[in-house]
């Protein structure tokens, strides 16, 4: 019997941008394996976002391979107002922050303002306040009702508009922004798959966000950003409202110790994959692609890293949205994988609880097609849930073959694990669905005649449906 076909199980997301909006580059980005394209809504406009979503579309169809499409809401944001160009600031001047336009100080001191009205009220004198992704750091000195007086610790240079952290504090922003709704609106009718929500707190920011989709009559699944320490606090909670998660290690970086990212990284990954939801490990994985052909070593030993925990995608940001080297960062990404997969540990994910009869029986399909061995599962799914679990296992050099009749769910399933997604039309009669789906997976080259193949589908019995785990030969 041949080789099995080498068969990639994690996923590759990657953001647009100027660098890749084009359809020539979309063409190639796709072609070259991308599963799931962000759309980032701290940069994009909303008529953007309508024209790329169809040009993605536009482009899938031509190639005949398709992709997700991930929305990511810009939450809630402190920024600071305009300044005149580029302000150079040195280690121990003072500079202001001034809130509900409240006039400067009067002092000789820099003054600048700021979009979140309860600062003055959240901070502390002591408190770290960082700027420009923590490039700037200052120290609270004093306050007052309407001003924060800070003493610059690391200097820098401080733009118009540019983010506020304040690790450790609570935000008392609401977690889903007028601008965030009216991105959400846009992107629903462009038919957005997936929403990554910034800043999650709590499980209640995420069913506020989900409470809105289904206002809008969308069942995007929802992909919680934990980017702050109330994120990492309440890990478990957020994990169980959302669909997904993503390790935001850009902002995460900044609001937790630096050095104890690789640490929540881990924990989030095993957390997770306990409750059978799908991680996405984002930020800087090849940040000095956006200038350099190669990698750097360290970033080789990241990305390994991320594969070995079994994330089930990685993420490109800058080095796809305005990067000098998008479709070589995606080669990398590829290249990476597919040395480093084979050689991880192939145990089934022992940690997921699995509460569902039908969900146990899963484990069961995923040790059968292992022991099979050169085999694959087949599966019927409606609402993408058994093949999200199926992903959870961790099948490893098993291919996860989802198909379904549901044109959203059929973009989901391009986010979990190892899973295959295919779009089909399901007949009424159960075996003529199944003969269809390894007519196609043969046709296709997926499989080849004599495969053993771990079918999981319902069947007639009389008038009832039941449940079944089968043993199917490719014809
Ligand atoms: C991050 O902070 O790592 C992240 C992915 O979010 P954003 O790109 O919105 O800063």
């Amino acid at each position: 019997m041949k080789s099995p076909r080498y068969y990639r199980h994690t996923k590759i997301i990657a953001t647009l941008g100027p660098a890749t909006e084009s359809r020539e580059m979309l063409e190639k980005l796709i072609a070259a394996g991308v599963d799931i394209l962000r759309l980032n809504m701290a940069h994009a406009s909303r008529e953007w976002v309508t024209n790329t979503v169809q040009r993605i579309r536009e482009v899938s169809d031509k190639l005949e391979r398709h992709v997700a499409v991930m929305m990511d809401i810009k939450g809630p944001e402190i920024r600071t107002g305009d300044v005149d160009g580029l302000v150079d600031l040195k280690a121990g001047d003072l500079i202001d922050f001034h809130v509900r336009s409240a006039e400067p100080s009067g002092d000789e001191v820099l003054s600048v303002s700021v979009n979140y009205p309860d600062l003055p009220a959240d901070v502390e004198v002591g408190q770290i306040v960082l700027v420009d992704s923590g490039l700037l750091r200052l120290r609270v000195i004093n306050k007052d009702e309407h001003h924060v007086r800070c003493q610059v610790l690391t200097p820098g240079q401080l733009g118009s508009r540019r983010h506020i952290n304040l690790p450790g504090v609570h935000i008392s922003l609401p977690s889903l922004t007028e601008k965030d709704r009216e991105d959400l609106a846009a992107g629903v009718t462009a038919g957005i798959d997936f929403v990554a929500l910034s800043f999650v707190r709590q499980a209640s920011d995420v069913q506020i966000l989900r409470s809105f989709l289904d206002e809008l009559g969308c069942d995007a699944r929802i992909v919680s950003k934990i980017e702050e320490q109330a994120g990492v606090r309440n890990m478990r909670e957020i994990i169980r409202a959302s669909d997904a998660i993503m390790v935001a290690r850009g902002d995460l970086g900044i609001e937790i110790e630096y050095h104890q990212l690789p640490l929540v990284q881990t924990e989030l990954v095993r957390a997770c994959q306990a409750e059978g939801k799908p991680v996405i490990i984002a930020t800087h994985l090849l940040e000095s692609m956006v200038s350099a052909p190669m990698p750097t070593r360290a970033e080789i030993s990241d990305i390994s890293n991320a594969v070995r925990e079994q994330a089930d995608a990685v993420m490109l940001s800058g080095e796809t949205t305005t990067g000098a080297y998008p479709l070589e960062a995606v080669e990398v990404f590829k290249n990476i994988i597919e040395s480093i997969e084979p050689k991880v540990d192939t145990q089934l994910n022992s940690c997921i609880v699995l509460r569902e009869p039908k969900a146990k029986m899963l484990r069961s399909s995923a040790t059968l097609a292992q022991e099979l061995g050169n085999s694959g599962i087949v599966v019927f799914t409606r609402s993408g849930f058994l093949a999200y679990v199926l992903g959870a296992l961790r099948p490893r050099g098993v291919p996860i073959f989802a198909f379904t009749d549901v044109e959203h769910v059929f973009h989901q399933l391009l986010l979990p694990w190892g899973v295959e997604p295919f779009l089909m039309e399901f007949s009424d009669d159960p075996e003529k669905t199944i003969q269809d789906a390894l007519a196609y997976l043969k046709r296709r080259d997926w499989c080849e005649t004599g495969t053993w193949l771990v079918v999981i589908t319902n069947v007639l019995v009389g008038d009832k449906v039941i449940d079944s785990l089968q043993l199917r030969q490719v014809d």
